[in-house]
């Protein structure tokens, strides 16, 4: 067995709770220096509005928030659902769930009603906080609730001033006197937070339990990694979404312990980030491979002075090193360092750094390994892999999960002992530089949006016409993403014997589908009518041959319905 790890130590990591390491309540509780725990400083400021909310405000207003959390009977050993696009309110309520020792499970903004019931009951939910603009989707997928809500555990992420709604009281009705918070100290670290949701290696999306030890060694780390940010100097701006590992570890929580302010948009839309980035001089932007796509081919950009950027980090999907050079040729003053994780490692488990990057091999490097994890390559064999060699990526460490959220089967796939097994392919170099060149779990990203096409095959075999489907990314290159791709074999007697007819049909199969799902989930890469679905013996779908099919009809054929 080869177990590599870092050559950065082991940053101390602290067994306290998440909101226990930001606002410490004595001496010892945290080891974030006083300085980025000024209460004066601009943590979030809302990029629409200009509105800002200090670290000392955030402090309070979550601990009022958890004093009205249990005035209504919400408290610790329960899990919420947080439905809601980017917002300060989001971060209050977050931070206000966190005091209070509730678990929070924030659920992708573009689910429809059985995806958005499917996260609730599977993780257990009792109340909910929601966007007032997201209430009619919450609606639709209340009575497919297991335990349903009532209308006193709704909470609405309302901004200040909100005109009152007649049936539901908003966070800022709920600000009672400020309490103490829960304490997770020693073992109770261990105790999970978040439920975010991840397909893993397999099968459906499952709630992937991280503990508020996961988060705060996951945070330790990444500042012993991480390009330095200085609360005086940098800002940066978070777009990612908040209910994305990515975005709610790495955009809320981690300049948080550098104490620089984060500008907070909804969404990536191109001209109100441009105009940011100039209004407050940001400096360090973290994002995903189709956000430097369209930033590099950007035709409005010259109207911005976006000469503040320093660094971006990239991650969620591949990015190759030929777009980071273009990108970095187009803004010559911007770097962009590239990170590997997932949701199951807490976001990133290797990390660049863009001061680190100086030749062109290393652009399209994922970072290297953070000091709290360790790693194995592993062929499929089951036998380690020389250096520089391909193998599977297993990982083990404190910012690990510690696995999915009542679901011993998909626990014991993934895990071997206390090795998670990532379903990711990769090399090390001699330098310990890591590179992503494969993945062999069945997930497809769309634009750094998870796809479980395990989850697309079950509603594919739902349709009328369906007896048998199987889902594939298929890579665009010119999109910067994947886009999922069906197969399926059709009922006898359902009309495909032209090219017209097959189209008819694909075309309603697709529209059905998008009807059914999230848009990230669209079978963007097209519906393939087969004969039959290549299958092993045992019956698995062979995905490799699929995949490769995929990869050469899409060549020869680039799909229509982007
Ligand atoms: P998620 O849990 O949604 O963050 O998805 C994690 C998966 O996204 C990983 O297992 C990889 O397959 C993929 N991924 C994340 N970051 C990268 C990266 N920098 N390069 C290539 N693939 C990545």
């Amino acid at each position: 067995m080869t177990i590599y790890t870092s050559d950065i130590p082991v940053p101390p990591l602290p067994k306290v709770g998440t909101f226990t390491y930001f606002f410490p309540e004595k001496e010892g509780d945290s080891p974030l220096p006083a300085a980025v725990r000024d209460p004066n400083l601009v943590s979030f400021i809302d990029g629409l509005t200009g509105r800002e909310l200090k670290r000392g405000e955030l402090e309070d207003k979550a601990l009022r928030f958890a004093s009205g959390l249990r005035s209504i009977g919400i408290g610790r050993g329960q899990t919420t659902c947080l439905f809601a696009p980017n917002s300060l309110e989001w971060i209050i309520a977050l931070f206000g769930f966190q005091a209070a020792g509730v678990c929070t499970s924030p659920p992708n903004v573009t689910y429809v009603r059985g995806e958005l019931a499917h996260q609730y009951n599977n993780a257990g939910c009792s109340s909910f906080a929601v966007a007032e603009a997201l209430l009619p989707a919450f609606e639709e997928a209340r009575s497919l609730f297991n335990t349903p809500v009532p209308d006193d555990r709704v909470i609405l992420l309302s901004p200040p001033g909100a005109p009152p709604h007649p049936k539901y009281k908003s966070l800022y009705q709920l600000l009672l006197d400020r309490g103490k918070p829960e304490r997770f100290d020693g073992d109770a670290a261990q105790e999970t937070i978040w439920l975010c949701y991840s397909s893993g290696t397999t099968g459906l999306p499952k709630g992937v339990k991280t503990t508020h030890y996961n988060v705060t060694s996951q945070l330790q780390a990444c500042n012993t990694m991480h390009t330095r940010l200085d609360p005086k100097k940098d800002k940066t701006l978070a777009f990612l979404p908040f209910f994305h590992m990515y975005g709610l570890c790495y955009a809320i929580h981690q300049p948080l312990t550098a104490g620089i302010p984060v500008v907070v948009f909804p969404r990536f839309e191109e001209e109100p980030v441009l105009r940011g980035i100039e209004k407050y001089r940001i400096s360090y932007a973290m994002v995903v491979p189709p956000v430097v796509l369209i930033l590099l081919n950007s035709k409005t950009a010259d109207k911005y002075d976006l000469t503040s950027l320093r660094s971006m980090n990239c991650g969620a999907a591949p990015l190759s090193g030929e777009l980071v050079d273009a990108f970095e040729k187009r803004y010559p003053y911007n770097k962009i360092f590239q990170g590997w994780g997932m949701t199951e490692t807490t976001t990133a488990a290797t990390l660049g750094r863009a001061e680190l990057i100086t030749s062109k091999e290393l652009q399209s490097a994922v970072g290297r390994l953070m000091p709290t994890f360790e790693l194995r390559l592993v062929g499929e064999d089951g036998v380690d892999v020389p250096e520089g060699e391909r193998g599977e990526i297993w990982l083990r460490g404190p910012a690990m999960t510690r696995g999915y959220h009542e679901n011993p089967e998909a626990n014991a796939k993934s895990f071997e002992g206390d090795w998670f097994k990532t379903g990711d392919v990769g090399t090390r170099d001699a330098q310990g530089w890591y590179r992503i060149v494969d993945r062999v779990k069945e997930l497809i990203k769309y634009k750094g949006f998870q796809v479980a096409p395990a989850e697309l095959e079950g509603l594919l075999l739902q349709h009328p016409d369906v007896v048998d489907a199987g889902v594939v990314g298929v890579e665009i290159e010119s999109l910067a993403t994947e886009l999922p791709r069906a197969y399926v074999v059709v009922k006898p007697g359902t009309p495909v014997a032209t090219a017209a007819e097959r189209e008819r049909v694909s075309q309603n199969i697709y529209d059905w589908v998008k009807a059914r799902v999230a848009t990230h989930k669209n079978l963007r890469g097209g519906v393939v009518i087969v004969d039959a679905i290549p299958k092993s013996p045992s019956g698995k779908i062979l995905r490799k041959d699929l995949r490769v099919r995929a990869a050469k009809e899409v060549k020869e054929n680039p799909p229509a319905r982007l």
